[in-house]
């Protein structure tokens, strides 16, 4: 029986390269050769052991950022999926139920019963003592249930710039699908993190006309990556940044304001005094447990009539257009891959995309197992 090498979380900021068989095919599932596999901040938290406390039960393998080839798949899987074996593939987080309403009425990322009756039931959050184990991208191989949200990529893209699908679906979620952006906007976004910087992309995608991003002195070399994909200025965090904006929009303010800052609350009111009247303020930045929202004047959102929405992930329809945009190259998004790693350096690189290792400077890690 063949086996996989898989990255295994054991235990808060602990892991061990550990081998999995790799399992046969039934008629509705199939085994995925992973290329890459995307790491984003909540892989951080997990390593940090910060998701304990939503029911997190080690050994995990992690990763749900994962593209790879179908190496086998069976009948009924093939014919849902309309894949075969050789085909490249990018696989979304959720594995929803998909029977109760939340799964019924296509949002099955809300879904509160999850396929295996668990709360976390995501690839890169699912134990190794669930059979088949192989529950993560960080391996070389990974179980596509039944229940997975399953994407066709072009063969022609390289993996590290596929994986990129992830981040660019939350910005098109974020930035576009949610606040419903239209032609003409002006885009206000806080943050310069790779969902800030797919932010961008997304709000010029909905044909916004003036896209301005806020972030800090130190993430210079991102605010640069911002403005190659589009964004007209870039404004540091430590200016007036509600007297800039206002300044820059002849006072009218914004049609939509993205938040996707993590642990910091300033852009909060500083959204609610942005944005113009009807517009709409996105919340997607994870502040941490306890962070309470204040300093917001209430009777400025009721005057305005404000629209605040809180959005986590990104739907089925946000993965297509990303993956789309990823195969039609008019962005040049290959400039957000900055390290790749192998399984076995796996705390370097996530190290390395929370800005713990001195000298550099990441904006998207990768972990391709062949490395
Ligand atoms: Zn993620
Ligand atoms: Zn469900």
């Amino acid at each position: 029986m063949a086996r996989a090498r898989a990255a295994v979380q054991v235990g808060p900021r602990r892991y061990e390269v550990q081998h999995f068989e790799i399992p046969q095919v039934g008629p509705d599932d199939a085994v995925m050769r992973v290329e890459a596999c995307g790491l984003c901040g909540s892989d951080v938290d997990q390593y940090d052991g910060k998701l304990n406390a939503m029911g997190l039960a080690f050994p995990i393998i992690p990763g749900h950022e994962p593209v790879g080839i179908i190496e086998e798949i069976g009948p009924e899987a093939a014919r849902r999926w309309s894949l075969k074996p050789g085909d490249r593939v990018a696989v979304e987080p959720t594995l929803g139920c998909g029977r109760c309403r939340a799964c019924m009425t296509g949002n099955y990322r809300r879904c509160r019963i999850g396929r295996f009756g668990t709360r976390l039931s995501a690839y890169g959050f699912i134990p190794t003592s669930l059979k088949p184990a192989l529950w993560g991208g960080l391996a070389e191989y990974m179980y596509l249930d039944s229940s997975a949200a399953v994407h066709r990529v072009s063969a022609n893209v390289p993996a590290d710039l596929a994986v990129l699908f992830q981040p660019l679906a939350a910005g098109i979620s974020w930035a576009h699908r949610e606040p419903n952006t239209r032609v003409g906007d002006t885009v206000v976004i806080f943050g310069a993190g790779q969902r800030g910087l797919t932010s961008v992309i997304a709000a010029r995608e909905a044909g916004a006309r003036l896209v301005l991003v806020v972030a800090r002195r130190q993430s210079e070399y991102r605010l640069a990556l911002a403005r190659d994909f589009g964004a007209d200025e870039t404004i540091f965090s430590d200016e007036n940044v509600v007297k800039r904006v206002r300044e820059m929009t002849d006072g009218e303010g914004a049609d939509v304001v993205v938040d996707v800052t993590a642990e910091t609350m300033a852009p909060i009111p500083a959204a609610v005094e942005i944005a113009k009247a009807g517009g709409t303020i996105v919340l997607a930045g994870v502040k941490g447990p306890g962070v309470h929202l204040q300093a917001v004047e209430h009777d400025r959102i009721f005057a305005k009539e404000l629209t605040i929405k809180g959005v986590k992930n990104a739907d089925y329809g946000s993965f297509e257009i990303a993956i789309n945009l990823i195969e039609a190259g008019t962005y040049p998004i290959e400039k957000m891959h900055t390290h790749s790693f192998g399984l076995s350096s796996l705390e370097q690189a996530l190290l390395t995309l929370a800005g713990r290792v001195a000298g550099e400077n990441a904006i998207s890690v990768s972990i391709n197992p062949v490395l």
